[in-house]
């Protein structure tokens, strides 16, 4: 063991000597493994194990809990899908909230907007917050954005205190359901979204993996059925470092103009749209925004039936 709260793991490998494994009960019987470079941060939060690597194949690695949850090389899929699936779905969004997404990388996304005149982020744990601003520039570049304002402290909480009908979107860019995003996965949660959105708002919320997590996407169509009376899709991308390569977001929209997602009406993808940072787009296009709905049959019998 290292540093660190000794119940929890931190994924420096007892199997692989030199390697970081991804060890969880969330997908029991498999680790995906990276060999490690070298151990760059390691601390504790008030919530969570916080670790950064230099991995030999993936650039730094940021890992919470045991989990990677972004790598400089395959960050780009992850953060510009979760943040333009809603955001090219509707016409001009102007006020955004991001729940989570401490490392800056939706932030740095959704700047991309220049429809957007305010970016509210709520990041429970500032430890990630300062981490990413160290390591990994490229991705908290994001807070560079005059338009940004960082709340630190519980998304539950903060969603709560919202008045109605607030947002445009709110995109929900947690952690796994173990530890402080727990209460993200569930219903009141959702219903509190919900009430912060304006009628035909949009909220892109992290799903899980089609592989791995069936029963938590069956939970959470079910609820969004009951709650999002505009539409309700899956869909889904791939992510090589993430448990199973492939990661899910769960879209919907509230009652008011309708929003059909599989058709992008504000697209990102021309050549002169740049974020601060001005990297163009690597993952993102309209082409894919579509496609990301398209899912496997068993996938698609389940979540259906919901
Ligand atoms: N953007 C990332 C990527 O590229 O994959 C991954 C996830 S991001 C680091 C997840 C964040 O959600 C973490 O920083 C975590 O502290 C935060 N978080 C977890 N629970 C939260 C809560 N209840 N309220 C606000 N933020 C929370």
């Amino acid at each position: 063991e290292t540093e660190g709260d000794t119940n929890k793991p931190d994924g420096i490998s007892s199997v692989i000597p030199g390697w970081f494994s991804e060890i969880s009960p969330m997908w029991p019987g498999e680790a995906h493994s990276l060999k490690v470079e070298k151990i760059l941060f390691q601390g504790k939060s008030d919530y969570q194990n916080v670790m950064v690597f230099q991995s030999s194949a993936y650039g730094k690695v940021l890992v919470l809990d045991g989990v990677i949850q972004l790598t400089e090389r395959d960050e780009c899929a992850y953060q510009e899908m979760i943040t333009h699936l809603p955001l090219c779905s509707i016409p001009n969004p102007k006020k955004v909230l991001v729940i989570g997404g401490g490392d800056g990388g939706v932030l740095r996304e959704v700047s991309r907007h220049s429809s957007v005149e305010q970016i509210d982020i709520c990041e429970i744990d500032k430890m990630v917050v300062d981490v990413s601003k160290q390591f990994f520039p490229d991705v908290a570049v994001g807070y560079d954005d005059p338009r940004v304002k960082l709340h630190i402290g519980d998304g539950v909480a903060f969603l709560k205190a919202v008045p109605e009908g607030t947002y445009d979107a709110v995109i929900v860019d947690s952690s796994d359901p173990i530890g402080p995003a727990q209460e993200l996965f569930e219903k009141p949660f959702f219903e509190s979204v919900a009430k912060a959105l304006r009628p035909g708002g949009v909220v892109c919320t992290q799903a899980e993996s089609i592989w791995l997590h069936m029963h938590i996407i069956e939970d959470i169509v079910a609820n969004c059925r009951q709650i999002f009376k505009g539409s309700v899709n899956y869909a889904w991308t791939t992510v090589p470092t993430y448990p199973s390569g492939v990661i899910g977001f769960m879209l919907c929209s509230t009652e008011g103009p309708p929003v059909d997602f599989k058709h992008p009406v504000n697209p990102v993808d021309r050549d002169d749209v740049c974020c601060k940072s001005k990297r163009p787009l690597k993952f993102y296009n309209s082409e894919i925004h579509s496609a990301a709905f398209c899912l496997p049959s068993f996938a698609k019998k389940v979540i259906e039936s919901k």
